[in-house]
């Protein structure tokens, strides 16, 4: 990596965070030959490339360290995701190919089985000699997982499971791994046990022998060219009564004796299937995670081209203008810095929750359900904000932007679909918002939309919004600023107060129109369509909140002065550019008069002017190697 100027180093440093061993071990081990993207490839060359990519990363170790110690792991849950970011500054295809492999399907052997899956699969699954597919959405129902069709069905007579896909709609489609090398499924299916369904489970199935034939009764079917991620095998998998044994059923929630009996420690069907879910919460977190460093890249490349290139002279002058001194231009690009910087926070909050929860040794069911709620927002809105980025950065190179060699084009056909896939956003958020109103006592993932309005008639009494990190800090920041005589939009505290008091207020509103809803089905089910975006406003609120408390809390734990002040400056912008944005909501509401919502327009240009000598070096801070960047457009000789 070429060498960071102090204040970079003291950046990176802070935005490394607890797993940084993992980070620096990421810049060392991937190679820019080996794992970065070659967009010269066609699909059929970019789906072996990855192939051989995911042999040489297991190779290397890594994928182990978040499986358990007994299977030679680490049970380094933290450390897995936060490797998992790093590869995503690499090719998009190899990641995806290697969360479906390891994190998905891995993880669901590991999460979802027994001891007899463990001791029968891990080991292949982690050196990468059995790969897999994780078989969950189908045709007819991808959001509505609770709905899927195919059934697996207990024959007591043979001691066998039959899997089977009774109509087209229950074909298992977009599944990684199915079209080229996947050999075992989990495969999510309707259990029947002597004629009774128990809800979905999920069972392992071969859908491929050594040689890569199809498994008998297993129609293979290859969804061909995508948006993006061509290197990622996605087929289709339908099942014509393909029989495997009882043992097959991953049991750790649910479990069919040798007489057809079905137990299981979780008695309601519905809660336990969300249950079995939320084990499988690390995926999320690590899309979110993916999203982040694909951001992070296409700010990398485009601040180093706008700080080079140069249109038009100003009046009077010899000398073109340098296009990162346009104030538009500095608007594109440093509110979307500000905000990846504060995501990059809360996504390292979200992370070392995700590893405590997971490697507690007494299972906190509330702690559980947050974290849920939580990977689920940020997810939303980390994907989102990539998306979004991707483009602003694409459009601020240009021409040059929509060039292949240039790396942007890539990036935005790959991380499209991170929007949607491990739950798509509009659905996440609306998750979210019924943990809001059920105070995370019901089951997180369960689109239950009476119970939901009932528990909000009953149960809601007032928003208060529970602070996340470093509570105390912000209690403080907050209570400083209710001390002032007149509010200042810089002050911290106020900024804090403000958002909190946005998040109140929405939530409250929403229990209320909720409340004043019948709570017959119909009824309910009409107030909770009508409220659909008043519940997406309210679950992008909370997430914002718990973001600016993480950005709160790094800039606290930044030991370094500079770049702390530094940080301070980019949280400012983040949070003004974000008011900026709902200026709507704030003026209908009465929290910013028109004359403070002009001087909120005027501070994010001043923030802009005033952070932009600083963007290669808030660039730098990323930490991403400059091999890693693989775009002729940005050239690394230019100084910050
Ligand atoms: C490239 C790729 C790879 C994938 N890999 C896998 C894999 O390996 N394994 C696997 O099992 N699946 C995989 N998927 C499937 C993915 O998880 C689903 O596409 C996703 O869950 C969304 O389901 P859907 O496509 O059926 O969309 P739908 O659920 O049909 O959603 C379509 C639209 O309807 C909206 N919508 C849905 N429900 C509601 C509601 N209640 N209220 C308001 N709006 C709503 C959504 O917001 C969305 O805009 C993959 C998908 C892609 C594209």
């Amino acid at each position: 990596m070429t060498d960071l100027t102090p204040l970079g180093a003291a950046l990176r440093t802070a935005l490394d965070g607890r797993w940084a061993h993992v980070r620096q071990d990421a810049r060392e081990r991937l190679t820019a030959e080996e794992f970065m993207p070659d967009p010269t490839l066609d699909m059929e060359a970019h789906r072996s490339r990855t192939f051989d990519q995911m042999r040489r990363l297991a190779e290397t170790g890594q994928p182990r360290e978040g499986f358990p110690v007994e299977y030679g792991g680490k049970d380094d849950v933290g450390g897995s995701v936060t490797a998992f970011e790093m590869l995503a500054h690499g090719d998009l295809s190899l990641l995806v190919k290697a969360g479906v492999h390891w994190g998905l399907f891995g993880g669901a052997v590991a999460n979802l089985g027994t001891q007899r899956h463990h001791e029968q699969y891990l080991d292949a699954i982690i050196s990468f000699d059995l790969p897999g597919c994780f078989a969950m959405t189908e045709v007819g129902h991808g959001s509505d997982v609770q709905s899927l069709r195919t059934t697996a069905t207990f024959d007591a007579a043979t001691d066998e499971l039959v899997v089977h896909t009774p109509d087209p709609s229950a074909t298992k489609t977009y599944i990684g791994g199915a079209a080229r090398d996947g050999r075992l499924a989990v495969v999510f299916a309707q259990l029947v046990t002597g004629g009774r369904s128990h809800g979905v489970h999920a069972v392992l199935v071969p859908i491929r022998d050594e040689s890569g034939r199809a498994c008998p009764g297993v129609t293979i079917g290859d969804c061909g060219a995508k948006a993006g991620l061509a290197g990622v095998d996605n087929g289709t998998l339908a099942f014509d009564h393909v029989r495997v044994p009882r043992e097959a059923l991953l049991n750790r929630f649910g479990d069919v004796a040798q007489d057809g009996s079905y137990s299981s420690p979780i008695e309601d069907p519905s809660r336990r299937f969300f249950t079995m879910l939320g084990t499988l919460v690390r995926g999320r977190v690590s899309v979110a995670g993916a999203a982040g460093s694909a951001t992070k890249t296409a700010l990398a490349i485009a601040l180093r081209y706008a700080v080079q290139r140069r249109q038009f002279a100003a009046p009077g002058s010899d000398e073109e203008v340098v296009l990162l001194d346009y104030r538009t231009h500095q608007r594109k690009l440093l509110p979307a810095l500000a905000t990846t910087y504060a995501l990059h926070f809360a996504q390292g909050e979200l992370v070392s929750a995700l590893h405590d929860v997971q490697t507690a040794t007494e299972p906190d069911e509330r702690a559980q359900r947050e974290l849920e709620s939580r990977a689920a927002g940020i997810k939303a809105l980390t994907t989102w904000h990539a998306t979004a980025t991707i483009q602003a950065c694409r459009e601020a190179c240009g021409g040059a932007g929509y060039m292949w060699e240039n790396r942007l084009p890539m990036l935005k056909a790959d991380t499209d679909v991170f929007t949607t896939f491990e739950g798509d956003n509009t659905v996440l958020l609306q998750l979210v918002a019924k943990g809001l109103l059920t105070g995370y006592r019901d089951e997180f993932g369960q689109m239950d939309t009476l119970g939901m309005v009932r528990f909000a008639t009953r149960q809601f009494a007032g928003a208060v919004a529970e602070r996340t990190v470093a509570g105390a800090l912000v209690q403080r920041l907050v209570d400083a600023a209710a001390r002032r005589d007149e509010a200042v939009l810089l002050d911290r505290g106020e900024q804090l107060r403000l958002f909190e008091d946005r998040e109140a207020h929405v939530l409250d509103g929403l229990a209320r129109r909720l409340r004043a809803a019948g709570s017959a089905p119909g009824e309910a089910f009409a107030a909770f369509n009508d409220a659909q975006d008043h519940l997406l406003l309210a679950a992008r609120v909370h997430i914002e909140r718990i973001v600016l408390e993480a950005f709160v809390a790094g800039i606290d734990a930044c030991e370094d002065d500079a770049a702390a002040a530094l940080l301070d400056r980019v949280c400012d912008l983040h949070v003004l550019a974000t008011v900026e944005r709902d200026k709507g909501w704030f003026l209908e509401h009465g929290r910013l008069t028109p004359a403070r919502a002009k001087a909120v327009t005027a501070q994010v240009n001043r923030l802009c002017a005033e952070l932009r000598p600083h963007a290669l070096t808030l660039v730098e801070g990323f930490g991403i190697p400059h091999e890693w960047l693989r775009a002729s457009i940005a050239d690394p000789r230019v100084a910050p």
